[in-house]
């Protein structure tokens, strides 16, 4: 991926992340010359991008998404390292995705009751923690991919089968929890498109294409009743059942990583 193709306000989305790197938490107030600006979720790199499409990162962990490729497969130490930090990232990430779906849940009643008492300083609130919410969880995802990513480039001889084999299991495991946390973030996306809502921005969306970020509004036909309402009820059922599922795939990732740990440890 390449800049150069796309514009935006960068200063503008460094300064609504205080300066700070998104991941890692790295301030660059005193050098912006080492933050970036990354695209998150599925708008349209070109023109000008909307800045609830893009979340500050430092050159350290731009470097990491942009190049997941490893040069060199890691020593076993390393890999013991890489392996158990993934894990913990992959395990924050559930919970954060978690606080998304929930926020997400709660969106409908937040708008009707700002209708019943018109006023709209919690629908605000709302939807500025939604935007930050979805945005962090999506460069959270970016970043465990780009660290499977990098487990799955190494070669299938580089370590002995002993190691090779509990590190397959772990990698499976680890893209699976990867799947599901991505359909419960599309699933929770789908409720703002049945508000009338981009799933990016949150800005009302007329027609196919948001007016404000360019993103393609979610398709909710599998999700409408037949008065051509939004079956918000089943929706939400079907994402507590995503999250449980999800926590299920954790207790066996779990389990993949202590047998991978003890491999690793025993050689
Ligand atoms: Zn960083
Ligand atoms: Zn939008």
């Amino acid at each position: 991926m390449t800049s150069r193709d796309w514009r935006a306000d960068r200063e503008a989305v460094f300064d609504r992340d205080a300066f700070t790197c998104r991941h890692c938490g790295t301030d660059g107030g005193d050098d912006p010359e080492m933050l970036r600006a990354y695209p998150v979720g599925e708008v349209p790199l070109e023109g000008d991008v909307h800045e609830s499409a893009l979340v500050t990162v430092c050159d350290e962990c731009f470097e990491t998404l942009d190049s997941p490729r490893a040069t060199e497969a890691p020593a076993t130490d390393d890999l013991f390292h890489l392996v158990r930090e993934t894990t913990r990232l992959q395990g924050t990430t559930i919970s954060a995705v978690a606080d998304f779906a929930s926020l997400a849940t709660s969106l409908p009643s937040t708008l009707e009751s700002a209708l019943e008492e018109e006023t709209d300083a919690d629908v605000g609130e709302s939807v500025s923690e939604y935007r930050r919410t979805r945005r962090d969880i999506l460069l959270a995802v970016a970043v465990v991919d780009a660290r499977l990513e990098r487990l799955a480039s190494l070669d299938d001889d580089t370590y002995d089968p002993a190691i090779q084999r509990p590190l397959a299991a772990f990698s499976d495991t680890a893209a699976e929890l990867q799947s599901t946390l991505r359909e419960v973030i599309a699933l929770s996306e789908t409720v703002a498109v049945g508000l009338e809502r981009c799933q990016g921005c949150f800005d009302p969306i007329e027609g196919e294409t948001c007016s404000t970020c360019g993103l393609k509004g979610r398709e909710t036909a599998n999700w409408q009743e037949d008065d051509g309402t939004l079956a918000f009820e089943r929706l939400f059922a079907t994402i507590n059942e995503r999250l449980q599922g999800a926590s299920e795939t954790t207790e066996t990732l779990t389990d993949r990583t202590t047998a991978l740990a003890e491999q690793l440890t025993a050689a």
